[in-house]
């Protein structure tokens, strides 16, 4: 008579598509078990995604130790198949029953008699069968989604994408709109925290209906699909059939600036916008921000550890931003700049080659992937041979992020008065990244000893353009 029955399920998205429910899978045995007469006196239940994969699973190993403890005389689970995949495990688990002489083992429509050696071979060819079908299915499952992947073909499952409607290749013109205007605002400098507020300020809302968050605005404007490619398994594969919403320049130019922006994070959070573009008259040495013993906002050449300055020129922080902000604003109106930025057609130009290296790395990676799916290789090699090609592409795109630093100041030149409006409100990086567009640096001239007051003189720009 069995006295303690447990019940072993699984949560699996194999993809054969039975995703059978777990509780559907416990309903089920319950019920068996009441049938029986047994009483249930655990539930083991492991959410590993596939019983062949040999992924550890804890709630299996606990059943195990029951067994073995005595503390269960009986095991349901739903079909062999849930219990593993693995014939190794099988072995493993018949052997465990067989030495704790545990009898019943039973599952919906089977059942092991007693010590019955067909019941157990039964069992082994249940699990062995599951096993065979589940690695070939994965494999031909594999090689459908590489293909359709190959052929620039939209992934399926879960929410449409965000631009696009419920075909996942018509776009969506509203959110096409958002897009363009998130991703020129990005490039202009602005931080993606500044364009979630926003956009949580307008309402604006997920495919799976929800404001967005900082982690899905990223995902969502760094992704490849918005440029019209087609990634798969973490990489770019193909050109998408779906029309792109940004082009691969825009795509590119926006992960290499986020990517550089995460890069300056790692460092002290800089309040200061005019960290890095302010020297030292006396040494030359890059100031640094630090406060008065009053909080005061200043701007030093620090001594000491690690620091390699004179220690003698301090200033305030207030009267130098807003004068160099001044400057900047109407530098911006200035002939010089124009003609700067007209002349900056030598700088297009390098953009434009870029842009043109990019394209031919990634046309390249295209005609990679063709072979790859006319069977010229296998999924192993073809990412062997992308790897060079992506360094290339890598390489390219950080090249571009430096080249695309006057994207910064392109819609403000010869329109200072709609940047003075803008300045206060601005995000302090579209701060920095306008004034590093224009400056090469300032240079701070040491204080004339007995003048308390701001003195504008020390203060010394040195113009990019
Ligand atoms: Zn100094």
């Amino acid at each position: 008579v069995v006295k303690a029955a447990g019940i072993y399920a699984r949560i699996s998205n194999d993809p054969e598509g039975d995703r059978l429910g777990v509780d559907r899978q416990v309903a089920d045995c319950r019920a068996e078990a009441g049938r029986r007469g047994w009483p249930v006196a655990g539930e083991y239940i492991d959410d590993d995604k596939s019983a062949w994969s040999g992924k550890t699973r804890p709630e299996f190993r606990r059943l195990f130790d029951d067994i073995e403890g005595h503390r269960l005389d009986a095991v349901l689970f739903w079909h062999p198949d849930r219990l593993t995949r693995r014939p190794i495990e099988m072995e493993e688990f018949i052997d465990v029953c067989r030495r704790a002489k545990l009898e019943d083992i039973a599952w919906i429509g089977g059942q092991l008699a007693g010590r019955d050696d067909d019941g157990l071979l039964l069992l082994r060819i249940l699990g062995a069968v599951a096993s065979d079908a589940s690695a070939k299915t994965s494999k031909r499952i594999r090689r459908k989604n590489d293909d359709r992947a190959l052929a620039g073909l939209p992934t399926g499952g879960g929410f449409r994408p965000f631009g696009y409607r419920d075909d996942r290749v018509t776009v969506e013109p509203l959110e096409a709109a958002l897009i363009k205007d998130a991703a020129a605002r990005v490039i202009a400098g602005d931080s993606l925290r500044s364009i979630v507020i926003d956009w949580q300020a307008q309402g604006v809302r997920s495919p799976a209906d929800r404001p967005w968050s900082l982690q899905t605005f990223r995902r969502m404007l760094t992704g490849p699909r918005l440029s019209g490619q087609r990634s798969h398994r973490g990489e770019i594969v193909a050109k998408a059939v779906w029309a792109p919403i940004l082009t691969p320049e825009e795509g590119a130019r926006i992960r290499a600036i986020l990517a550089l922006a995460r890069h300056e994070r790692r460092r002290p959070t800089r309040r200061y916008f005019l960290t890095s573009i302010l020297r030292c008259g006396r040494c030359g040495t890059t100031l640094i921000a630090r406060p008065d013993a009053k909080g005061q906002r200043r701007y030093v050449c620090a001594t000491g550890p690690g620091r390699i300055g004179c220690g003698r020129l301090a200033i305030l922080a207030e009267p130098v931003e807003a004068l160099i902000a001044e400057a900047i604003l109407y530098r911006l109106d200035t002939p010089e700049v124009a003609a700067a930025l007209a002349g900056a057609a030598g700088a297009d130009a390098a953009t434009a080659a870029e842009h043109e290296a990019l394209a031919n790395e990634q046309a390249r990676l295209e005609e990679l992937a063709a072979a790859y799916g006319e069977g010229a290789f296998t999924f192993r090699e073809w990412l062997a041979a992308r790897k060079a090609i992506l360094a290339k592409i890598e390489a390219a795109q950080k090249r571009l992020s430096h080249l695309s630093q006057s994207a910064a100041i392109d819609p403000f030149v010869g329109r200072s008065s709609e940047l003075r409006a803008e300045w206060g409100p601005m995000a302090l990086n579209r701060q920095r990244a306008i004034a590093s567009a224009l400056l090469d640096r300032v240079i701070v001239h040491p204080a004339v000893p007995g003048r308390a007051t701001f003195d504008p003189s020390r203060i010394e720009p040195v113009w990019r353009l």
